[in-house]
């Protein structure tokens, strides 16, 4: 938080106070010897205040049989905190209205204040997951502190409004990109400069990140939670994410059934409209639940294929990535890391089945010299023919071609032993040096060239599984055949063949 403009606004003149009357009855309710008359004699004091909340309990809101004539007997007909929750919510709207001033949406910040207030009461009560009186307060309260920035920095935060495009759950972001500081903890501090109670505190404090909350205010917290999911959602702010939302939180916190949402937002209206009138706060026109909540069904359900499309296009994606990061960029065919990878995959399955597997070895002869005289794009060329000879001659039998390093090829070729692998790697050998390779795309003096290889064999096979108790012992071998090969006067294929087992006597 930027302490400079956290200063700036609790410091501010026209900051919102709390009526002495509400203070003292918070103070009163807080004390546990308190009686009902003591109480009921704070709000008469004040008879403005006295009569809005008799009127208001004599309501169809409440629906009590009969009506009450005192404050007194309104607590006895609905408890100290109904009471206490009027006394301070009539208080409050006296305190805004008072500070009123052009550019603030007044009808804006009551909607969502009195939707989310009602709301958290229906579900306190649906649920009994907390007191209601104390979370319809919590709702009605909680973006206090969105009164005190604009009263404190009056323009300057009306540019964060803007900027916030009504969106609420955008308001907090921008309020700490724009001013470092925001409203939640703004509400929260002047609750607390107000005295009023720890569980309203946290309400303020937390309604924009319930998960945040401490422990013992988890309940409360989440009710109005819920609540403001649902106020946008009657607000058509974000309206499938919000349906999203909504279901799972009745569903994790409050293991509510889903189909309650429709018969929740039509109670929230309901309420709602009757405690704007009770208030005199204007919310708006009556939010039509049903359309609400079809368009919403019906953008979730696009959401949800846009995610499936997003899911199948970063799977291609992932998919393109590792491709690139196995395959060598030069030749398309498998690179080392893919050939460690296969190698020690075959030979895990051979040792473990006691089956077969061969791994063919291959180095250019006398590739330098191919470089020296015609220069690296001719050497580009052959490496990329040979490669592709090489696939086509191996992969219809299974095998893995991969390029090892620089004109050095490996071939794995699972199920196959020495004869087998040694046989086709004998045709290979025998095509490559019938073949020359043609090279005319690349300019030079020469049309094709012909090039040999050289090529070592070796195989895991059950009779001689002794000589191999790794891959790497493997692809040792066929290097020494290949170097076996070299020796033999290149192009020609040379096996492995390992030492038997001694047999003791
Ligand atoms: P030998 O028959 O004994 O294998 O002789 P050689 O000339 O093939 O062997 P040597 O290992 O001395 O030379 C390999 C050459 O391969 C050296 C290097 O410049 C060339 N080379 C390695 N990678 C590439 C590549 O990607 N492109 C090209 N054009 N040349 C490469
Ligand atoms: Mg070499
Ligand atoms: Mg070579």
């Amino acid at each position: 938080m930027n302490p400079k403009t956290l200063e700036r606004v609790l410091s501010a003149p026209r900051l919102p106070t709390l009526p002495a009357v509400a203070m003292r009855v918070i103070e009163l309710t807080e004390r546990r010897d308190v009686s009902f008359r003591e109480i009921a004699d704070t709000i008469q004091n004040d008879q403005g205040l006295a009569a809005k909340i008799l009127r208001t309990v004599n309501s169809s809101f409440y629906g009590l049989p009969k009506k009450c004539a005192t404050i007194n007997q309104a607590m006895v007909a609905l408890g100290l905190n109904a009471v206490k929750t009027l006394a301070l919510g009539f208080s409050l709207v006296k305190v805004i209205k008072d500070g009123a001033s052009e550019g603030f949406d007044y009808e804006d910040y009551w909607r969502r204040g009195v939707f989310t207030a009602v709301g958290a009461r229906a579900i306190a009560k649906a649920t009994r997951a907390a007191d209601p009186e104390e979370v319809f307060l919590g709702g009605l309260l909680q973006d206090i502190g969105v009164i005190a920035l604009f009263q404190a920095l009056d323009q300057e935060y009306l540019r964060v409004l803007a900027a916030a495009k009504g969106d609420h759950r955008a308001l907090v972001k921008t309020e700490i990109r724009m001013l470092e500081v925001q409203h939640p903890d703004i509400g929260a501090m002047l609750a607390q400069r107000w005295k009023l109670p720890e569980s309203l505190v946290a309400q303020i404090k937390y309604h924009e990140r319930p998960t945040a909350a401490p422990v013992q205010h988890t309940r409360l917290i989440r009710c109005v939670g819920l609540a403001n999911i649902a106020a946008d959602l009657l607000s058509q702010v974000r309206p499938g994410e919000n349906l999203a939302r909504f279901n799972t939180y009745c569903d994790q916190w409050f293991d509510f059934p889903r189909d309650s949402a429709e018969a929740l937002l039509t109670e929230i209206t309901e309420g709602s409209r009757e405690v704007a009138q009770l208030l005199k706060v204007s919310i708006g026109g009556k939010p039509p639940v049903e359309e609400i909540l079809s368009a919403a069904s019906e953008r979730l359900v696009s959401m949800s294929l846009e995610q499936e499309h997003q899911s199948e296009e970063l799977a291609r994606e992932n998919e393109q990535l590792h491709r690139a990061a196995v395959t060598d960029s030069l030749t398309g065919a498998a690179n080392r890391r893919r050939f460690n990878e296969a190698v020690a995959d075959s030979f895990k399955r051979a040792a473990a089945d006691q089956s077969l597997m061969a791994i063919a070895f291959m180095d250019v002869d006398k590739f330098k010299p191919v470089n020296d005289t015609h220069g690296h794009q001719v050497g580009d060329a052959v490496l990329v023919e040979i490669a592709s000879r090489l696939c086509r001659h191996f992969e219809p039998r299974g095998g893995i071609v991969c390029r090892y390093g620089g004109e050095e090829f490996a071939v794995i070729l699972d199920g196959l032993g020495r004869t087998e692998a040694g046989r086709l790697a004998e045709e290979f050998r025998a095509l490559q040096a019938a073949e020359p390779v043609d090279v005319s795309g690349c300019a030079v003096d020469v049309q094709t060239l012909s090039v040999t290889v050289s090529i070592g064999i070796a195989a895991y096979e059950p009779q001689t599984a002794h000589a191999f108790a790794r891959a790497e012992q493997l692809v040792q071998a066929a290097d020494q055949a290949v170097y076996a090969a070299k020796g033999s006067g290149r192009n020609c294929v040379r096996i492995f063949n390992p030492r038997p087992l001694k047999l003791s006597a």
